[in-house]
């Protein structure tokens, strides 16, 4: 079909808190597509009541999503140009609506996202933790042995970790991150960003854990986790990533040929990694 008579997927953000946060174009956006697609229609009606706008509301969720997905399509097909909003900050990101914007590329459908409020990048943002290489990992699994091995495959990062986390877990998640990572690494949460009760706090993770529980109040609401990446102090650390590859290649090829290409791989001297494989006995 010609492109030019299919409609517009928008993906429209949302405030995280304040409603002022919302931009001038999300509004226009809003006002003019003829659907909007929603998380959750109460939510957004608040939101949609408050700045004047009518407009036709379409329930998508993560139960419905592939259905709902089928339906927005046969719309833009129709011509008919739609917002995609979830009910607060950018949709997609831990939101509903990925199945659709993927269908939307299939059929060549346009997809125009609007920039906009987002709770991970706010909180990175303010968290005075280097931020030039982050990572996103989304929440944080709430059974405690995903969470625990996640958190560990993670210890060596050296990138800036963001999670999200609910309230009812973030004592026991950052009693993981002290186990699984250390103690000493600085970590940040930023609660109620926007909204009256915001709070930003960095600590080393054991002093954050008796700093939450001195206060209820310390962790109530939504928030966000920024963790420290990993700091190679020292100059000959073999890290967990480096010694896997290392023994991977040894159970196949020769020591001094498993120690030059582990090397070259992860950029390392090949002496110091040499010296540990003698200690270790991997020249047997
Ligand atoms: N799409 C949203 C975004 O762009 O940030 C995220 C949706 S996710 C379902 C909701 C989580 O985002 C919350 O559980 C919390 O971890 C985080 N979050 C949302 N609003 C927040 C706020 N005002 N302050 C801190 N964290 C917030």
């Amino acid at each position: 079909m010609n492109k030019f008579y299919l409609g517009i997927l928008y993906i429209v953000p949302t405030p995280i808190g304040n409603l002022s946060d919302i931009t001038h174009r999300a509004l226009k956006t809003l006002k003019d597509v003829q659907i909007i697609a929603v998380e959750n229609i109460k939510h957004t009606s608040i939101l949609l009541k408050h700045f004047n706008i009518k407009n036709r509301l379409f329930l998508m969720n993560k139960d419905n999503e592939t259905k709902q997905s089928d339906n927005l399509i046969k719309e833009l097909k129709k011509g008919k140009n739609i917002a995609l909003v979830s009910n607060a900050g950018t949709p997609i990101i831990n939101d509903p609506g990925n199945f659709l914007i993927k269908k939307c590329h299939f059929f060549n459908i346009k997809v125009i996202p609007l920039p906009g409020a987002c709770a991970a990048i706010t909180a990175l943002s303010a968290s005075g933790i280097m931020n030039n290489r982050f990572c996103y990992e989304g929440f944080l699994p709430s059974k405690k042995k995903l969470r625990c091995n996640l958190l560990k495959s993670l210890k060596e990062e050296t990138r800036t970790i963001i999670f999200y986390e609910s309230k009812y877990r973030i004592i026991e998640s950052i009693q993981d991150i002290i186990e699984q990572i250390d103690k000493n690494r600085y970590i940040v949460i930023a609660r109620e960003i926007t909204k009256k009760w915001e709070c930003i706090h960095g600590e080393k993770a054991k002093l954050m854990l008796e700093w939450l529980k001195e206060d209820r109040c310390r962790y109530k609401g939504e928030m966000v986790i920024i963790i420290d990446g990993f700091k190679n102090l020292k100059k000959d650390h073999l890290s967990q990533k480096i010694l896997e590859t290392f023994t991977t290649l040894r159970n196949f090829i020769s020591l001094k040929t498993s120690v030059l290409v582990t090397s070259k791989i992860h950029n390392i001297n090949k002496n110091n990694l040499y010296q540990y494989a003698i200690k270790n006995k991997h020249d047997k």
